[in-house]
């Protein structure tokens, strides 16, 4: 046992391991060579690279965000590593939690803000026993600190292997990154199809990437894409959940969509939705999809807020009516066929993208609503306008209606109905005269009376 300590103390020293890849000869940019200023990070991330290095540590921005200073770009968010452990972060900083099981990390807090500090990590080889494959290759154990020359080599692509170090102002690169970030090009470091296969979800990770920041990936990593695609299927359902809104909240939804699908990785998040693409109704490709990323693109580019589960409606709306059409082509009827293909589909879909159950309950619901829209008579009308996803029910009509799943004229009542004051929304639920005159009729109409019998029949 006490071995066993002794060997994790000297790694968390930083003592690297024989086996090891360890990069060398990173070259270093000067604060003159590159174009990072100070005044675009965090303040907060500032203070904690500061004080980090002012108790003894190293202390450097890595990954996303310096990729995306680089560009000029405000970063998502600011991620620093250190040769400090876990424990001795929490030392240093009160605001300070630790988090994660298989690898700790430290979570410093200002308010809403959140930043995230790593140890380095150790070596990525799978020779020296610290790094545990499956027999896909997938990587399931990398928990060991390292230094930063080993630490590089389990980042993904070179371009988020830079490391802007705070105690001089200098970007330091083991691996091209400065030079493929200026080729806007998307390289994983090492081979290729090994780091796939370490980790699947690079490929999704590639696509994000090379649409949100216009770079290409690089050729030597296409080809194992494609080949590789199927492998995204072994990755836990609530990782490819949390992946799945990255790509398609981002605001280049549409984009992202087409990219995925080019590298046969959208059927694997999605695979109703894809089957469903490929059947066309009376000749016309089912577009509702499509619209429905744009429009999303569209709300995010004016900073409206888009959400999970209306875009996810979307993706399935489609295998739903297939399915539903099936059921009922089968005789069942309209509502158990369309409630039975919503509960199917779904948890068919949960299998490859595990989404919480108020998002399956919330795209329920916005399906459930659109036959409701058909009624504009009486008082139901004004009773779906106080229904909680009246709103987001009423969005999907018009999506259906410009796609031509529903009649126009519909979505334009309706658009007429929901800003009308009380006074024309009473006048629009009316029965014309003599419809009313039928129906008051037969409202009033005695039921027949069932006789009862007789005590002495
Ligand atoms: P974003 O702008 O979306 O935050 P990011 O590059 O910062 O992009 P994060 O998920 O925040 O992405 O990860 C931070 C860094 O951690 C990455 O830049 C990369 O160096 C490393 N990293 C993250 N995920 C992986 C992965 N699956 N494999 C290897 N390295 C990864
Ligand atoms: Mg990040």
């Amino acid at each position: 046992m006490r071995a066993i300590l002794n060997f994790f103390k000297k790694i968390i020293k930083g003592a690297k391991s024989e086996a090891a890849p360890v990069a060398t000869n990173g070259k270093i940019y000067s604060r003159s060579e590159h174009t990072i200023s100070r005044s675009q990070i965090s303040e907060n991330a500032l203070k904690v690279l500061y004080r980090l290095q002012k108790d003894g540590f190293d202390a450097y921005l890595v990954g996303g965000c310096v990729r995306d200073l680089l560009l000029g770009r405000e970063p998502k968010d600011f991620d620093v590593v250190t040769n400090a452990d876990p424990e001795q972060v929490k030392k240093v900083f009160r605001n300070c939690r630790l988090i994660g099981r298989r690898f700790r990390l430290a979570h410093v807090h200002f308010g809403r803000e959140i930043i995230e500090v790593a140890t380095f990590r150790g070596a990525s080889d799978a020779d020296n026993n610290k790094q545990v494959l499956d027999k896909e290759g997938r990587l399931l154990r990398d928990n060991i600190y390292g230094t930063i020359e080993e630490d590089v080599w389990r980042r993904d692509f070179t371009v988020n292997a830079l490391y802007y170090n705070i105690k001089d102002f200098s970007v330091v690169d083991y691996v091209g990154g400065m030079d493929d970030h200026k080729m806007a090009s998307l390289k994983l470091i090492g081979d290729p199809s090994t780091r796939f296969r370490e980790d699947p979800v690079r490929m999704l990770r590639a696509v994000r990437f090379a649409v949100k920041l216009g770079f290409n990936i690089h050729p030597d990593c296409e080809k194992p894409m494609h080949d590789l695609a199927g492998l995204l299927a072994s990755i836990p359902s609530a990782r490819l959940y949390d992946e799945a809104l990255k790509l398609f909240l981002s605001g280049y939804a549409l984009q992202t969509f087409e990219m995925l699908r080019h590298y046969g990785l959208f059927k694997v998040l999605f695979p109703a939705t894809e089957a469903s693409l490929s059947v066309e109704e009376d000749g016309f490709p089912r577009l509702l999809l499509i619209k429905a990323l744009e429009n999303s693109d569209n709300r995010i580019a004016l900073g409206k807020t888009v959400t999970a589960y209306f875009l996810f409606a979307a993706f399935l709306w489609e295998p739903v009516q297939i399915l539903a059409k099936k059921k009922m082509a089968r005789s069942e009827p309209e509502f158990i066929a369309y409630q039975e293909a919503a509960n199917e589909v779904l948890s068919r879909q949960v299998k490859s993208t595990a989404m919480p159950k108020h998002i399956t309950m919330a795209m329920r619901e916005v399906w459930s609503l659109q036959p409701k829209f058909n009624v504009r008579l009486g008082s139901k009308p004004s009773r779906l306008l106080t229904h909680p996803r009246f709103r987001a029910g009423y969005d999907f009509l018009l999506l259906r209606a410009e796609t031509g799943g529903v009649d126009p004229e519909i979505a334009e009542w309706w658009t007429r109905y929901h800003l009308a004051d009380e006074n024309e929304q009473r006048k629009m639920t009316q029965p014309p005269r003599n419809a009313s005159a039928t129906k008051r009729k037969r409202t009033y109409r005695r039921k027949p009376k069932v006789d009862t019998p007789s005590p002495d029949a």
